[in-house]
Formats: structure tokens, sequence, C-alpha cells
């Protein structure tokens, strides 16, 4: 079926869109500088076993993508499609490339997607964002009064400089619909100033990127960090009725009990002196 006529012409199809989307927005391969490794990537490849890259289709409209590789590493991404395609941390923008083509390879058209949240605004999770100008962007209130304080430094450590973005609505802590799919935006702040993560109770799901990986915290050493309201998010994503932790970086975490088990691991080895 993969590789039936149809299924080829339709593969070609949306290449041939997602490039002229590129092209458009001046954000196509060619003009994408390749950047060094970023440091958050590199500690919780430390901390953690990381898994080969793949992409895990969890439903019809669920789509994983884990970023294990550090010849291709980038954040987890979530793309969940609806009336209303969202993308949920696009990555690197020198990395939109191989989001993109991962996408195509599950028959999405990354062109559909029309809301793009940022969780954070560290170039490895929000950079790719500018790639997608037929989207609204979102990141929380909080998180667009630190963006040029933030990010701007990380960009410049790795000799890039910031993409062009502009925010399109704000996320507050509380419900969040998009068309059918409803998810609830905590307010996480500790690794980034205005940093959130997503629930989504439907599928008993935790998006708490760059607070918790598995055996692993975010780093507090970047700009805006703080360790004391890192532990309060960290213990207020632990109160949450969770059976799949996905990070933003590293495997992960499937089952309530390892969730759980996860979540107190965490709190004796990093917060017992907090
Ligand atoms: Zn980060």
């Amino acid at each position: 079926m993969l590789n039936s006529p149809n299924n080829q012409h339709r593969l070609a199809t949306l290449h041939r869109r997602w490039e002229e989307s590129l092209a458009r927005t001046g954000h196509g391969a060619a003009s994408c500088a390749r950047h060094g490794l970023d440091p958050v990537v590199l500690l919780v490849g430390l901390a953690t076993k990381l898994q080969g890259s793949k992409s895990m289709k969890v439903a019809d409209h669920f789509y994983i993508y884990l970023w294990n590789n550090p010849r291709e590493n980038n954040c987890n991404t979530i793309f969940i499609d609806g009336k209303v395609p969202l993308l949920i941390d696009p990555g690197h923008l020198h990395r939109v490339e191989d989001l993109s083509n991962r996408m195509i390879q599950d028959g999405v058209d990354p062109t559909k997607v029309r809301v793009v949240i940022c969780t954070h605004v560290h170039p490895d999770h929000f950079g790719g964002a500018a790639a997608f100008k037929h989207a609204k962007i979102a990141i929380s209130r909080e998180e667009e009064r630190f963006v040029e304080e933030v990010a701007a430094p990380m960009y410049a450590k790795q000799g890039a400089k910031m993409p062009e973005y502009k925010i399109d609505f704000d996320l507050t802590d509380g419900d969040l619909t998009l068309g059918k799919h409803e998810f609830q935006i905590l307010l996480t702040p500790g690794h980034s100033p205005g940093g959130v993560s997503i629930y989504w109770p439907r599928y008993k799901t935790l998006f708490p990127w760059d607070v918790v990986f598995s055996q692993s915290i975010g780093r507090v050493d970047l700009p805006g960090g703080d360790i004391k309201a890192l532990k309060e998010s960290v213990e207020r994503l632990a109160d949450l009725n969770v059976d799949l932790v996905v990070p933003g970086h590293g495997p992960a975490i499937q089952g309530a009990d390892s969730v759980r088990s996860n979540f107190d691991f965490i709190k004796k080895a990093f917060f017992t002196a907090v």
C-alpha cells in the first residue's frame, strides 16, 4: 500500500506543497543555516536512556515525533489533526525540514497546520514556528514578556539570528478548545519564566516539555530559570491523572505506574534540598 503509485503520487504532492510553502516564507532548506546542538538536549542525553528516532501514530489524529538521534536532534513534536490541525513545539528552524519529511511520510500535509503552540521560546522548541506562516502561533503571555530576554541570548550563543516571529494569541492557564479537542494549559515556569505544559484529558496524556523528562528535569541555569518555580511546577504536574508523558526531549513514559515512579524519582533526586 505504502509504495502504491497512488501513495507515491500523494507523497510527492505533499512534498511539493511543503517546498512551495517554505519557498514562500523564505525558510527553505537552502536558507536555513545549520547550528550546533542545544545544551538542553545534551543534558537530557546524559540523563536518560534514549530510544531510536521514530514517529509514533498514537491514534488517527495523534502523532508523536520523537527525536533522539544526535545527528537530527530536535525537540519532540506533537501533531494533532482535526478541524484545527495543531502542532506543538516545531523544534529548531533548521530542523523543520526533517520534521515535515516525517509528517509527509505519515501522510500528513505540514501546510495544513493551523495552530502552532510553543511551550517556551528556547530555539530548539520555538525557532521552527517561523516556518509555519500559514498557522497562528501561540505562547503564554508570561513567556511573550520574556521572549527577547530569554530566547535572543540563546540564539546568539548558537551563532543564529532570532527568526522573525509574530504571536497571534496568548495561552493562559486553563482550558483550551481547538475544534473537538479539549486541552488544559498549565503554566509551569522554572525552566523558562512563562513555559507551559499541556494536558490532554482524553488520552490522559501530558506534554510537560522541558519541565520533566524520563529520570530528569529541565535546566534552571538558562536565562529566567528558577529551581523553586520548577519544583512547584513538577508538583502541580504530578497531581494530574496521567497514563502517558511525552517530554520535550528523550523517551516517552508510558503507563500510570511508570509515570508515578518517574515523578517520585525526580522529587527525591532533585528537590529534597530545595
Ligand atoms: Zn528549553
